[in-house]
């Protein structure tokens, strides 16, 4: 039997003592306290439990980023619903199969939406809306409701969330996620990044998904103290904001865009302490341009939606740019190679992790939870990556992004940074292509630096004069931007499908 825990009693033990501070500031000047939150989150799980909702039911959510989606979040946690958060992209194909997939008892979506048309293909599920400033069904004479609501009691095993990642085939799949692996991994972050009582989060992420939902909204409740909310990142915005924060967290485009802007100085990041990266990658050239304009190194973790955060870089100690750190407490991982055998110290493998962070499986899908797990417990992460004398984890790509040409593994990771270093280039992406006579051959898509320009051949010249000859680029192709996600993942796949004639259609 595991041991009882829920989540928001968690929470509670820490912000009990605090009701009266504020819980989340929002650019248009209001403020919602602990308290406030306290009395939300207790009428809307009441409310939802009078409208037929039990605990384990499935909450799906799509609504824009406001303070009531949060009390929302933690509505369920205190009643023991499963919270579903939906990508705000998502469109009506892709709901119906979500719908069917997780069968919700009740839905909550934006005003007008696909979901919430969607009311009448579902006759078992409630189906209530909730625009950004808090209005809709869901909370129409929500103060009437009593404040007074028992917490449920869930163990650490029962599920908190689900919240589907799309891989690069097939349908996206549901990570079932506990409320001891999303308590565990909250008291890790927040004692391993040092929260202090006057710290002030800048969240400027979705909260649809694991960073800005779990890690950045967690480590604020456990810490009782306030966040600024902003609804999506502007970096005129974020930068206005900044004096009065002292942590934010982000995807590696809001620091490259911070950078990007005139108004981003030493003076105004005199009283924050940390800034955070993770979710994609960070290059060393953003680390070194961010440390150079505000004298902050800014500090890079790695997770993803099935297991919470994994590594960190640490707070006191060197945070080595170009690589995610160390392990949390708790958290073990390994490099292995394709039979499951661990690499040597230095080499690239497939990273494997196991601990109180990684989830209970996919949703209804045992088969693909068998597949993605090791016999011995450790869950396939699907990311290559070495371990360094030093202990620093560098991740060096998803395995599906793996070129092999002519025989020879390339890992985009290696060759891209090579590429960024070239005069006149921005950024890069490096993906494989099939080739008639090397089975794949690399390609690399080129951004130019504002107002340069690169010419092909150099790219290749560059890359040849650094690197082994089959990890040079065949074929350059420059754009004007990488297509990336919410997230600022490049989505490689796409730029996959896009080039994938590109030597078999030269040939011919
Ligand atoms: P998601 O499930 O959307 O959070 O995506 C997880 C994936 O994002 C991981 O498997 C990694 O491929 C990638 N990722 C997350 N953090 C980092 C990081 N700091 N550096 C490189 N890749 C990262």
């Amino acid at each position: 039997m595991m041991s009882p825990l829920n989540l928001y009693e968690l929470f509670e033990s820490r912000f009990s003592q605090s009701l009266d501070q504020p819980f989340i500031k929002t650019v248009s000047g209001t403020s919602h306290s602990y308290r406030a939150l306290a009395d939300a989150s207790a009428r809307l799980a009441n409310r939802l439990t009078d409208l037929g909702a039990s605990p384990g039911d499935r909450v799906m959510v799509q609504v824009e980023k406001s303070p009531w989606a949060v009390f929302l979040y933690l509505a369920c946690m205190r009643a023991g619903f499963v919270f579903l958060p939906l990508n705000t992209g998502y469109r009506a194909d892709e709901l119906s199969y979500f719908m069917q997939d997780a069968e919700p008892g009740v839905v909550v979506a934006s005003p007008g939406s696909s979901l919430a048309d969607m009311a009448g293909t579902a006759p078992h599920c409630a189906m209530l809306t909730l625009d950004a400033d808090g209005a809709g069904t869901l909370t129409d004479g929500i103060s009437a409701v009593e404040t007074n609501h028992t917490i449920v009691a869930t163990h650490a095993d029962d599920l908190a969330a689900i919240l589907y990642t799309s891989g690069t085939t097939g349908r996206p799949k549901g990570a079932m996620l506990t409320h001891g692996n999303l308590a565990s991994n909250a008291i890790a972050l927040h004692q391993l990044w040092g929260f202090r009582p006057d710290d002030v989060l800048l969240h400027a992420l979705p909260i649809f998904h694991t960073h800005g939902l779990f890690v950045a909204i967690n480590c604020t409740l456990l810490n009782a103290s306030p966040m600024i909310f902003l609804p999506t990142f502007d970096a005129g915005e974020v930068i206005g904001q900044m004096p009065d924060a002292t942590v934010m967290m982000g995807v590696p485009t809001f620091y490259t865009r911070l950078l990007a802007h005139d108004g981003f100085t030493e003076a105004l990041c005199r009283d924050m302490r940390l800034f955070i990266s993770g979710s994609a990658p960070l290059t060393a050239e953003v680390h070194d341009a961010f440390r150079q304009r505000t004298g902050h190194a800014i500090l890079e973790r790695y997770g993803m939606t099935e297991t919470n955060m994994i590594t960190s870089n640490p707070l006191s100690g060197e945070r080595l740019a170009g690589t995610v750190g160390m392990p949390l407490p708790d958290v073990d991982i390994r490099i292995c190679d394709d039979q499951g055998d661990a690499v040597e110290v230095g080499d690239i493998g497939n990273i494997e992790v196991m601990g109180p962070n990684v989830f209970k499986g996919y949703w209804r899908n045992p088969e693909k939870t068998a597949e993605e797990f090791c016999d011995d417990g450790f869950f396939k992460t699907g990311d290559k990556g070495r371990i360094e004398e030093h202990g620093y984890l560098q991740i060096v790509g998803r395995s599906k992004d793996l070129i092999i040409s002519g025989g020879f593994n390339v890992y985009p990771k290696e060759v891209e940074v090579v590429i960024d270093e070239l005069d006149g280039v921005s950024e890069s992406a490096v993906i494989g292509a099939p080739h008639p006579d090397y089975g794949e051959g690399v390609i690399a898509v080129v951004i130019c630096a504002p107002g340069q320009t690169v010419d092909e051949n150099s790219v290749i010249a560059h890359a040849k004069s650094h690197l082994a000859s089959y990890k040079a680029p065949k074929g350059v192709i420059v754009l004007d931007e990488i297509p990336r996600n919410a997230m600022g993942k490049v989505e490689k796949n796409k730029l996959r499908q896009r080039f994938e004639g590109y030597f078999t259609e030269a040939v011919q």
